[in-house]
């Protein structure tokens, strides 16, 4: 009922058929205009787009928003036009940019090594009033041969200590010193000589002293911008015969963005203490009522002791819930 042919009569088909045909034939041409004014539009768009993209080049324009603009007009455009022309320039644009941001190595290193601030140099002053249960492990006249075995049992526990070393151990253990930073530890800064009539002389020797030991570790460790921007006073930063002299040079030293810090606790590993029974007694009560707990060791090569105690207190503050930092975590912050 609904088939078209049931309305035409037989005599009428010729002529139906022809108007068919010229009827094609204008939609054909039709088609063929749509397209080419499609065609002829898309082509102008894309010139236009291109002769805006060589304009720039030609200019020489390495502004970041102008530069940009190609990228995304070659994503839009280039894809569906491939057939009737691409355009070459967008991508020369683009070539232009480099891919990835530079990566510069030396800015990376520079993020990783210790800073100096004053905020820092206060935390590092606050460390003993933290409330929070963390241990500093810190050994102070190495490195020596001790050091190996020390490292071997921070290996084992998987925690980090700072090491205050000496200037003059460094230079005669370099190996050692390198190993102590490339495992995760924090090389801080006791001086060259430890000899108290040296290094107390004047506020200039300590720095002195500061900066020999600091060029030692340096070539040790083939960092030659390092700075761990912290010292340890040989027998600590006030009292004795040189309290004076060791006031003036923490100034000095704050002026050259050099830190201090001593200790809250310790082992008695350098002051009597034989055996472990005695290193537990000696660090109980130095750390009795603090949460926060910087150890005083020695990793000097007479220091047997130290090696053989030092799993045992590592257990025990393990066991015990005590977070293991080293000053490395307060320098970088
Ligand atoms: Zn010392």
């Amino acid at each position: 009922m609904y088939k078209q042919p049931s309305y035409i009569e037989e005599g009428e088909i010729g002529v139906k058929n022809n108007k068919i045909l010229v009827f094609s034939i204008v939609i054909v041409l039709i088609t063929i205009g749509i397209l080419v004014f499609t065609g002829t539009l898309a082509y102008r768009m894309i010139k236009g787009n291109s002769d805006e993209s060589s304009a720039l080049a030609m200019s020489g324009e390495k502004t970041i928003g102008k530069s940009e603009q190609p990228k995304v007009d070659e994503k839009t455009f280039q894809k569906p036009n491939e057939s009737v022309e691409p355009s070459p320039e967008p991508s020369v644009t683009v070539k232009n940019e480099p891919k990835f941001p530079a990566h510069d190595i030396n800015a990376a290193m520079e993020s990783q090594l210790p800073r100096y601030s004053d905020e820092i140099a206060q935390k590092v002053v606050d460390v003993y009033f933290e409330e929070t249960k963390k241990v500093y492990l810190t050994f102070d006249d190495g490195p020596s041969g001790r050091t190996q075995e020390i490292l071997d049992i921070l290996d084992k526990y998987e925690v980090n200590a700072t090491f205050f070393m000496l200037g003059s151990c460094v230079e005669r253990n370099p190996e050692t010193t390198k190993r102590v930073y490339d495992e995760g530890n924090f090389i801080a800064i006791h001086g060259y000589t430890h000899k108290y009539s040296e290094i107390y002389a004047s506020p200039e020797t300590v720095l002195n002293e500061y900066n020999q030991c600091l060029a030692a570790i340096r070539n040790a460790i083939g960092v030659q911008n390092y700075n761990p921007h912290l010292f340890r006073f040989p027998g600590g930063s006030s009292g004795g015969v040189y309290a004076d002299v060791k006031q003036e040079a923490i100034q000095l030293l704050k002026q050259n963005e050099i830190t201090y810090t001593n200790w809250n606790c310790l082992t008695g590993d350098s002051a009597g203490s034989l055996t472990t029974e005695q290193m537990w007694t000696s660090l109980n009560e130095s750390a009795d009522g603090d949460d926060n707990l910087v150890i005083l060791m020695h990793d000097a090569g007479d220091k047997n002791i130290t090696v053989e105690f030092l799993p045992e207190l590592i257990e025990k503050y393990q066991a015990e819930g005590y977070e293991f930092c080293t000053y490395y975590d307060i320098m970088t912050e």
